[in-house]
Parts: structure tokens; sequence; C-alpha cells
């Protein structure tokens, strides 16, 4: 499941190869993905690409008039390619942009002068894949009210926000019970964080993920707090590195303990604990993780 470093990445790179191009045509493989019309659709091409951004796990793709809205969910990948690159099975989304005169100013810099950006002359394509089509893909053309679930006032700051100080972490916790994995992973608490990084925060704040947050003591939210910027930082320095130009492949190997049952522990060297439920798993180490 794509996470808040894995969509900065996305979001970055993105931004620096596409951002100034104009939408030559858009098609959806599979439209079921898609929450809008056709005609909605076909009403991007010719719109000039402003920008592309993060929020939580939302991927917006912003034009001069309408916006995109991604919602990757499980299994949504984006892959950016060459019209000659052949077009990947679930393909839900085609957006194919044509030449541009420069990159845009407003590139993150670790993307500047990058091998992987296409020439700015090329025509380059996004494609938007999901196997299992739980993620969705909004189409939002100006002035239309297509509301994206958990994309609203309800969703919480972001991980790696500058305004989630340690004060207003203390302040928030506060209001949210229960058990540490799911109390990461809920976006009305703290966006961009799902199975893997709550695992690996954990990990690296050593808590167990099946703590109540009511057990925990101050210096512990704190910590709390601590690990979860220090380990996202971390994975997206490895993820900027790793993973271009393949934008659809996840890296994870990276990881402490998220999959990583039965082999020790890299802190402790206890065997790493794993409890599986269908698709997810909670990895964490018994001998370091109170
Ligand atoms: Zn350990």
């Amino acid at each position: 499941m794509p996470e808040l470093p894995d969509l900065a990445i996305v979001t970055e790179a993105f931004q620096a190869a596409l951002a100034g191009r104009s939408l030559v045509a858009a098609s959806a493989p599979g439209p079921l993905t898609v929450r809008g019309t056709p005609a909605e659709l076909t009403a991007f091409a010719g719109q000039r690409l402003e920008r592309v951004s993060r929020r939580g796990k939302f991927v917006t793709f912003q034009f001069d008039r309408d916006r995109i809205v991604v919602n990757a969910m499980l299994t949504g990948r984006f892959q950016l390619a060459v019209p000659a690159v052949n077009v990947p099975s679930s393909t839900a989304l085609v957006l194919r942009f044509g030449p541009r005169a420069a990159p845009p100013p407003d590139v993150a810099r670790w993307t500047r002068g990058a091998a992987w950006l296409p020439a700015d002359d090329a025509v380059v394509e996004v494609r938007y894949r999901d196997p299992t089509q739980m993620g969705k893909v909004y189409l939002i053309p100006t002035g239309t009210e297509r509301p994206v679930p958990g994309f609203d006032e309800s969703l919480a700051p972001d991980a790696d926000d500058p305004k989630l100080t340690l004060d207003a972490w203390r302040d928030r916790i506060r209001r949210h019970p229960g058990e540490l994995k799911p109390l990461l992973r809920n976006q009305q608490f703290v966006a961009g964080i799902g199975n893997a990084y709550s695992d690996e925060i954990l990990h690296a704040a050593r808590l167990n993920p099946f703590r109540k947050r009511s057990s925990l003591a101050a210096e512990e939210i704190d910590e709390l707090h601590r690990a979860m910027r220090t380990t996202l930082e971390r994975a997206v320095a490895v993820l900027r590195k790793r993973v271009p130009p393949t934008f659809e492949t996840e890296v994870r190997d990276f990881m402490a303990v998220h999959r990583k049952g039965g082999e020790p522990c890299p802190r402790c060297g206890t065997r790493i604990s794993e409890v599986s439920s269908r698709s997810e798993a909670t990895s964490w180490c018994r001998g370091c993780q109170r």
C-alpha cells in the first residue's frame, strides 16, 4: 500500500517531470476505477498541468482549470513512461503529456538534473494501474461537487507537516484512545501512515503495537512523535535513491521489522514476531518493543 514516503517520491518526481506540460490525451482503460464521466475526462485535453501534490495518501494533479485526485488504496501504482513502452495490464488511467519549454522552478532539489527526467521535448505518459481496483480516480472539473471520501476537513495533518509540532501532537493524541498501530493508521489522527510504516515507527519508538495509547507515559508520547519523523525522513531519503525511474515498484526491503517475521531484530537480535490477517501483517519485536 503506498504510504507517505512512497507518494512523496511520486509527487515530487512527477512535479519535476510533468508540470508545465499540456495534456494531449486522456483515456480510462479501467473505467470502473474512475469517478467521473467520459466527457469530463476528455475535457482535460489541452489543459496545462500546474502542480502535482500529495496530502495524506491522496495525490492531486492540478491542471489550469480542473483537477484529478487519486486514492491508490492497497494496490494502486503510478508509472512514468514514454508511449512506446507497453501499457501494463490493469491500467485504469493513462494521461499523455506533450512537450514543455522548460521545467517549472518549484521542484524538489533532489529531482533537479536527475537522469530519469524525460526530456522537455518528449511526449510522456502517466499510467495509473490497480489490479484490485480498490483505489479510485476522481475527476473534479472546476465548479463540480464530487466528494472524495476521506479527503475533507476530517483529514488530519500530515505526519511530516511542520505544523504538527510536539505540542500539537501531545494535544491531538489525547483525544484518540485505542491501540497504537490503528492509532498511527487513523487518517483522522495523523495522515499518510499505513500498515508498513506504522510497524516501522513503533519499532523505532520501542513501543509494542498492541499497547493502548492510554498506557503511554508522557515521554513515550514524545518518543513516538520523534520516531515518526525520523522513520519517515530516513525512508524518503532511501526511496529517492532507489525508486526512480520505476515509480510503480514498492521498495520495502530496507525496513527493520515490517514483513521480517522470523528474522533477527536489527536492534536486539530477538526473532521478530508477525501476525497476519488477509493481506496485512503486523511485525514487531518482543525483545525491545514494550
Ligand atoms: Zn528488538
